[in-house]
């Protein structure tokens, strides 16, 4: 769903400052944003440290380009959920920077609907439509207060035929299937057309067919909008099919070790069966398989 409408610290993490934008001058600006060759997002010595003195990230250096989509690869427990909420301003980097360039300029405020994220479960509204779910982000906007306008109905319709689920706008969450329910998910992050989209390990929990026709779509939205996307996951097929680049992170505290840039060819599901696609994975889990390994042990004295 869309994040961060609110003030930022401006030392932990800085954005735009188009908050007194109005949400059709917000989208304006979004789809005419300059490649002014800025990453979009830009981390530099990202550390974390939880008040428990648990340490979750140490070091995380990562410039994400406009338009990239980039797979965060590692362990469970590495970090990777903290780091995406360190960029999407829902939690505090220990020590430092993250930087936004989104509507094409740096301040201390995004506007809201720049960022959409989708967490691991749907966490839709059980009382509300698929249709009231997904217009969610509109009203924590301000832009929806009373009845939905043609604009955001118009937006909500846009985003659900995205996901394939024109026709179900009038359904509720428990009429749906799991993978219906995370598509209902994507839409709501859709909504606002944002430039920047952070996703958690959406599909984890999909059956493995599900899993590969949200693959698809989420390929087929990439390629139509082409927003800038973070992915978390730790399947290395998933990462592969679907990224421009890798980012591989060590166990806690998550370092990022390997950065690789993905080059296939094209991405449809044909692709999964050439040597290109298996030697690509072979790669990513020997970067994996280094990252995982412990540090050996400096040499001793007398040994050669
Ligand atoms: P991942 O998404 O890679 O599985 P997380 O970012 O969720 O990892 O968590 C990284 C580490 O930080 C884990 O050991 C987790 O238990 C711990 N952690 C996450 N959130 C908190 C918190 N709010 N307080 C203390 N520890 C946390
Ligand atoms: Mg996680």
């Amino acid at each position: 769903m869309g994040a961060r409408g609110g003030r930022l610290p401006e030392s932990r993490c800085r954005g735009n400052d188009a908050s007194g934008a109005t949400l059709s001058q917000a989208i304006t600006a979004s789809s005419t944003a300059t490649s002014d060759g800025l990453p979009v997002v830009a981390l530099r010595g990202v550390a974390k440290r939880f008040a428990s003195g648990l340490e979750a990230l140490a070091g995380v250096d990562l410039a994400v380009a406009r338009g990239e989509f980039l797979s965060l690869l590692g362990p469970s427990g590495c970090g990777k959920s903290t780091l995406l909420r360190i960029v999407a301003g829902l939690t505090e980097a220990s020590e430092g920077s993250c930087s936004l360039n989104l509507g094409g300029q740096f301040g201390r405020v995004v506007a809201a609907g720049r960022i959409g994220f989708v967490f691991q479960e749907p966490t839709l509204m059980p009382w509300s439509t698929v249709a009231g779910n997904a217009t969610l982000p509109l009203r924590l906007a301000g832009r929806v207060g009373g009845p939905v306008g043609a604009e955001a109905r118009d937006r909500v319709a846009t985003a659900l035929r995205a996901v394939g689920l024109a026709g179900f706008e009038r359904a509720y969450p428990h009429q749906l299937s799991g993978g219906m329910r995370m598509r209902v998910s994507i839409a709501r992050a859709l909504v606002t057309d944002p430039e920047l989209l952070l996703l958690d390990e959406p599909f984890a929990a999909l059956d493995e067919i599900t899993r590969m026709a949200l693959n698809d779509d989420l390929l087929r939205l990439w390629e139509a909008r082409r927003p800038t996307i973070l992915f978390v996951t730790h399947s290395v097929f998933e990462s592969v099919y679907l990224s421009t680049r890798i980012a591989v992170m060590t166990p806690r505290p998550g370092r990022i070790v390997a950065d690789l840039p993905v080059g296939l060819p094209v991405r449809q599901r044909s692709v999964r069966t050439t040597p290109e696609y298996a030697a690509m994975c072979e790669t990513v889990s020997a970067a994996l398989a280094a990252a995982m390994a412990p540090p050996s042990p400096p040499p001793q004295a007398g040994e050669s």
